[in-house]
């Protein structure tokens, strides 16, 4: 696993070492032994959906709290793991190409009010790797994504979840994001969909000490 520590914020992600997070047991074990707080989870529905983590459901994509030391999580393996906090409230949030262009993270973002925030993008699948067919690209660019965030090449198309989450950020006028940029297709040290991990998930967790 690995844990980044900027002022207040703690971000925790792992690793394909420390186990299929998706697995309950195993991930309770993970977290005893790291002595992390327990993270609470969205159902992760692939939709868009923004909830608070005290709703009385968690049939969501993304969660966000306003209390400290309590810590949100999301599963995935390819997908994005969003992290935004503003240093007193936190958002966690998976995106995958549909949350991004249902708006998932423009609906996070709201719940901040006008307020200055941080974005942290975690391993996921990246342009080196993600693999599109023509007619997916088409698709997307009928909703307004660029042309820009796929490349060409003469055999392959490939699209960057990462470039369109930072362009959506930046208009909503978020200037800080720190992406990690590990490609979770070409690294070895991630569950990747993409690579036959199907049942596998990476655990991104992320908490605001006092
Ligand atoms: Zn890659």
């Amino acid at each position: 696993m690995k844990h980044i520590n900027i002022r207040n914020l703690n971000i925790v992600f792992t690793e394909k070492s420390d186990g299929n997070m998706r697995d309950a047991i195993l991930r309770k074990n993970f977290i005893k032994k790291h002595k992390l707080p327990f993270p609470v989870l969205p159902k992760q529905i692939h939709s868009s959906l923004v909830l608070n983590a005290d709703s009385h459901s968690l049939e969501c994509d993304g969660l966000f709290t306003q209390e400290q030391n309590k810590a949100l999580g999301v599963l995935t393996a390819d997908c994005m793991p969003v992290v935004l906090t503003d240093f007193s409230s936190l958002s966690v949030i998976h995106a995958g190409w549909r949350g991004l262009i249902g708006g998932i993270i423009e609906n996070a973002l709201r719940m901040f009010g006008k307020k200055e925030i941080f974005a942290f993008i975690g391993p996921s699948a990246r342009k080196c790797c993600y693999e599109v067919q023509e007619g997916f690209a088409e698709n997307l660019k009928k909703t307004g994504v660029s042309e820009r965030f796929f490349s060409r090449f003469s055999d392959r198309i490939t699209f960057s979840l990462q470039e369109l989450a930072e362009e959506k950020l930046k208009i909503c006028g978020i200037k800080e994001i720190y992406d990690i940029s590990l490609c979770t297709i070409c690294s070895q040290n991630f569950f990747s969909y993409r690579n036959g991990n199907f049942e596998e998930r990476i655990l991104t967790m992320a908490w605001l000490e006092d």
